[in-house]
């Protein structure tokens, strides 16, 4: 399977939208244990990146994906403008020049944003962030495409995804605002790992699509 330029921009409009309905949702779980900004914040940046690709002529993905995440580090408060902002950047980076996508290239995307976020932040598995959601994917789809294509490979990679979720509940923070909760934490899902799964989510229901 090779995504088009066209295709790779529904995409994260498609992502935006994703974002926009569980609003409300990443608010509850900030709440929780955050300063319930998440929701808000990820929305106002994915209203306005699907403002700016929309607007945006440029056929080349990672173009667009520097376009996302700058839009995510100029105007987002919170962990999530450098977090999510630097790894659309940096991904988009490693892919600049490119129309078209294959299964490598989506791999690329997605470790670069790992790293990314991983030396910006400090985070490891089990620390109760993001990562807990982005690695198992990146790591599993990474073995995944040795044998099978790019939606069989996403899939089973979003089924380590969601695993790496949901482990998140039940572990203590020990990074970023609820880390100072200590045990508090404990019981409740991390909201940033819930938004990167919503995000992987999104994106493997676009593929899916594509291909009927
Ligand atoms: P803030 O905590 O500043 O209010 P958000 O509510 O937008 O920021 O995002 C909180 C999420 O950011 C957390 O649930 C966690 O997943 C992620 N996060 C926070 N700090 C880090 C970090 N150092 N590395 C990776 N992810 C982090
Ligand atoms: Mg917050």
């Amino acid at each position: 399977m090779i995504i088009s330029a066209a295709d790779f921009k529904n995409i994260l409009l498609n992502i935006s939208d994703a974002i926009e309905k569980n609003v409300n949702y990443l608010t509850e779980l900030d709440a929780e244990i955050g300063d319930g900004d998440h929701g808000a914040n990820m929305e106002k940046g994915f209203k306005k990146i699907k403002q700016q690709l929309l607007a945006s002529e440029t056929q080349d993905g990672g173009e667009m994906l520097i376009i996302a995440g700058k839009v995510l580090l100029n105007e987002i408060g919170g962990a999530m403008g450098p977090l999510y902002g630097g790894g659309l950047v940096k991904a988009g980076v490693a892919l600049k020049g490119k129309s078209s996508f294959n299964k490598n290239d989506i791999l690329n995307l997605f470790a670069s944003m790992l790293e990314s976020i991983k030396s910006l932040g400090g985070a490891k598995i089990g620390d109760k962030t993001m990562v807990d959601t982005l690695e198992p994917f990146v790591t599993e789809y990474g073995k995944a495409i040795v044998e099978l294509e790019l939606p069989e490979a996403f899939e089973k990679a979003l089924i380590s995804a969601k695993k790496g979720m949901l482990s998140t509940k039940d572990i203590i923070s020990r990074i970023g605002r609820s880390s100072r909760l200590l045990e508090r934490s404990k019981g409740h899902l991390d909201v940033g790992a819930t938004s990167s799964y919503i995000i992987l989510e999104s994106f493997y229901k676009s593929i899916t699509l594509l291909l009927n």
